[in-house]
């Protein structure tokens, strides 16, 4: 069974009626990127930059954060490597004191890219690094919590302006493809507004399905309220699946939901074309991927868009 899964490793994440599936990984440490290289991923389509500032009593350096982003790069050798920018707030506080303290409802405070654009010279510094490990291979930027189209427009500038500094410096740079995450409903429902402004969209399903059900993600007292087999939530999946297509904007899904092989025949008939998802889970849903039958999978959607409940889900998914 394990060498089963082994022998994955360099084949391709293919459906049986041909179509390829891009999966990549997740990344919270240097292991988890080489990991990733390893297995076959087609890049990191998540590097959770806050880990390098949930290590320390200090904010890390722009040398600091260049020297990781740069080995990252280097170490997908040529895969592109997706960062995200600082997702810090409440549920995941700095040593440091960044995170606001004592905010009454924190999972709706001051997180993700609003906690960037509180405190100017951390940002700029990060972009800045990232900009400058982007001389090293193919980088992407991405953005957590976007509830709205102005902090897309306020990023882009931003990112500009740090392209123009590191070029200033005399280091051949573009300016890296921007994208957003779609964990907010309202950026989701409004996901047009977006879809013009960015170069591609990573659906972050953990915090999604937190604020669509109301459920908080951390609250094991609210036991199965807490998952992604509600009609509404794959309903939304798979309105933004259909809108980045209408736009011509790749888009993936980065959350939990997309490591779990179980539920690749559902997303795959959403649409979803990219994955990302922890290391760990590669090669198995590499597997469950090999098993599907695309064109079959796609014309059942409706069916699944029309269940009621969670029960109707999982019988969809069980005669998959
Ligand atoms: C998400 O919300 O789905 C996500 C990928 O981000 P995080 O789990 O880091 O909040
Ligand atoms: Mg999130």
């Amino acid at each position: 069974e394990r060498r089963d899964l082994e022998r994955l490793r360099s084949k391709p994440t293919r459906t049986r009626d041909g179509v390829d599936i891009a999966l990549y990984a997740n990344a919270e440490s240097r292991e988890d990127v080489a990991r990733a290289h390893a297995l076959g991923a087609a890049g990191v389509g998540l590097y959770r930059t806050e880990f390098l500032f949930l290590q320390d009593r200090e904010t890390p350096d722009e040398e600091e954060q260049f020297i990781a982003y740069r080995d990252a790069v280097l170490a997908m050798g040529g895969r592109p490597v997706t960062f995200r920018t600082l997702d810090l707030g409440a549920d995941k506080a700095d040593r440091a004191g960044l995170a606001l303290a004592n905010e009454d409802n924190p999972a709706l405070g001051v997180r993700g890219v609003r906690l960037s654009l509180l405190y100017d010279a951390v940002f700029d510094t990060q972009l800045r690094a990232i900009v400058r490990a982007s001389a090293y291979g193919p980088v992407r930027v991405l953005v957590p919590m976007v509830s709205c189209r102005e902090e897309v427009l306020i990023v882009r500038r931003r990112l500009r302006r740090a392209v123009a500094a590191v070029r200033g410096r005399g280091v051949s740079v573009q300016v890296p493809p921007l994208g957003a995450m779609i964990e907010v409903p309202a950026a989701a429902i409004g996901v047009h507004g977006l879809a013009d402004a960015v170069d591609f969209l990573s659906i972050g399903t953990n915090d999604l399905v937190q604020y669509l059900l109301a459920v908080d993600r951390n609250n094991d007292a609210l036991g199965d309220l807490y998952s992604p087999l509600h009609p509404g939530v794959l309903r939304l999946v798979a309105h933004v699946l259909r809108a980045g297509n209408e736009h011509g904007v790749p888009v993936a899904v980065c959350g939990e939901m997309a490591g779990d092989a179980r539920l690749a025949p559902l997303l795959l008939a959403l649409g979803l074309k990219e994955f990302s998802l922890h290391p760990a889970g590669l090669l198995e849903l590499r597997r469950a991927i090999r098993d599907c039958d695309l064109s079959q999978l796609q014309a059942r959607a409706p069916r699944l868009l029309q269940a009621r409940d969670r029960r109707g889900i999982e019988r969809w998914l069980a005669t998959a």
